[in-house]
């Protein structure tokens, strides 16, 4: 059969890719489908076909996986935020499992890696505590919030979203109001003019603080009393101690710009996680899963196997959480991070903590790492938790040179764990347990913590 885009077919999903696509066969040829579950019979037609792979979108489901629900979100689908909404929990988990050990196996080469079971999220629903919001307007030209479909910058409007707090809904009716009232203009890309680009919505589980952050493009907000006053005048368990301006004016895709203006209260909320208190700023990572958080990060120190006299290097350290959360199970712990705001967030949480056995250094990973093997430094464990493209070759090549005991590697993007992973057990380790953590119920995005344990010689 000739495989031409356009075409229509049946097919069957028998697997799930990283990126969250189901995979079926068509004379052979993989074909992949999003929005779809293992076991689902489909009518598909092919809007791209590739030399050795097609892509192809659902017009009808004429046989439904036993995974299938349908109740999660009525946006299921249309909204570019959940793509794995059409899933059960349960094979969500499966999943995960599978593209973390797809991974390990096809990318890293690795063979019989000993991978636990997925570890669940206590909450798989209304988890997150950090939300963005694009502005737009509906059909009858009212202002909204929503998100952008998938693979554009069209916007869903949305009232609620399933995976935040009621709270962040609430703040988002009432920045939408103040919008409304104030005659405040909309952001438009094309052009480049108009005000109001974004809302940021960070939560503080364990205080129950919020954070407000209005993204705009100007210096100036229109009469943002009203803003303070609508704000705080909603009513959840959460009490907002900062409402920001946020000034982008730059016509780029980041969320944020670079300068803040505190419109109330302070520039960072607080938060307790595994017993310590954090301050997290706007522009400071922060893991947006509270309580599976303290669940990944004592796998990660489990797999440390911590017993008090260990030097521990923590690369790309954030806000210090890791840092500051071994360092009560250890000698020292030096913490090296690419953000200054996340640095000084860092020293101030130690302090805080009245932690005095951490050092914090503002940089690379990959500048930093080979000045610290220079001098000679050889910690007995390496944490390293690197953003999505992973660690570079010079990080790598700097841990190797300091040759620790362990490394652990938490990691959101199983294809560069398992090549980084490849790398160090080409240069005297070996992998020696992984475990995928369910960071981000309902979407295909998945976390790992992997332990690599030095070869003897
Ligand atoms: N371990 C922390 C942060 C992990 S996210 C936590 O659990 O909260 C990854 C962090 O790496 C972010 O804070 C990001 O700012 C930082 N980062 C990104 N590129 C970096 C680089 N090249 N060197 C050092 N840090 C970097």
């Amino acid at each position: 059969m000739m495989i031409k885009q356009g075409m229509k077919a049946t097919i069957t999903i028998d697997s799930i890719a990283a990126g969250g696509d189901g995979v079926g066969r068509i004379d052979g040829m993989a074909v992949f489908v999003p929005n779809t579950c293992r076991g689902d019979e489909a009518e598909i037609v092919l809007n791209k076909v590739k030399s050795g792979c097609a892509y192809g979108t659902v017009t009808k489901i004429l046989q439904p996986s036993s995974c299938r629900r349908a109740d999660f979100c009525a946006l299921s689908g249309a909204c570019g935020g959940c793509d794995f909404a059409h899933m059960t929990y349960s094979e969500q988990l499966l999943v995960k499992h599978q593209i973390v050990q797809d991974a390990l196996t096809r990318i890293g080469g690795f063979k019989d890696v000993s991978l636990s079971d997925t570890l669940p999220a206590p909450r798989p629903e209304r988890y997150r505590n950090k939300m963005v919001f694009p502005f737009g307007r509906d059909e009858a030209g009212y202002v909204r919030g929503g998100f952008f479909a998938q693979n554009s910058h069209t916007l869903v409007p949305l009232d609620d979203c399933r995976q935040g707090d009621e709270a962040v809904s609430r703040y988002l009716f009432a920045v939408v109001e103040y919008l409304e009232e104030t005659r405040t203009t909309l952001y438009d890309e094309k052009t480049g003019r108009g005000a109001a680009r974004r809302l940021f919505v960070r939560l503080a589980e364990g205080t129950k603080e919020a954070m407000v952050v209005l993204v705009a493009n100007t210096k100036k907000l229109k009469e943002p009393q009203v803003l303070i006053d609508k704000l705080l005048a909603v009513e959840s368990d959460y009490e907002i101690k900062s409402i920001m301006l946020n000034i982008h004016t730059k016509p780029n895709n980041l969320v944020l710009g670079e300068q803040n203006k505190v419109l109330y209260g302070k520039d960072t909320i607080s938060d307790v996680l595994c017993g310590l208190t954090f301050s997290i700023g706007a522009h400071s990572f922060y893991q947006i899963n509270s309580p599976q958080t303290e669940r990944l990060y004592n796998t990660a120190l489990d797999m440390a196997e911590l017993c008090g006299n260990e030097t521990i290097l923590d690369l790309y350290c954030g806000i210090g959480t890791i840092s500051l959360f071994a360092a009560k199970r250890a000698k020292k712990v030096i913490g090296v991070e690419i953000v200054r705001q996340a640095i000084e967030n860092a020293k101030e949480n130690a302090a805080k903590n009245g932690i005095i056995n951490t050092e914090f250094m503002l940089g690379s990973a990959e500048s930093i790492a080979p000045k610290l093997a220079q001098t000679g430094l050889s910690p007995s464990v390496v944490v390293l938790d690197p953003p999505r493209k992973g660690a570079e070759a010079s990080a790598l090549d700097a841990i190797i040179k300091m040759n620790p005991e362990k490394v652990v590697y938490v990691s959101c993007n199983p294809a560069t764990l398992a090549r980084d992973a490849k790398y160090l057990c080409a240069h005297g380790y070996h992998l020696k347990k992984a475990t995928p953590v369910d960071m981000f119920p309902n979407t295909s995005h998945v976390e790992c913590c992997v332990l690599l344990c030095r070869t003897q010689q």
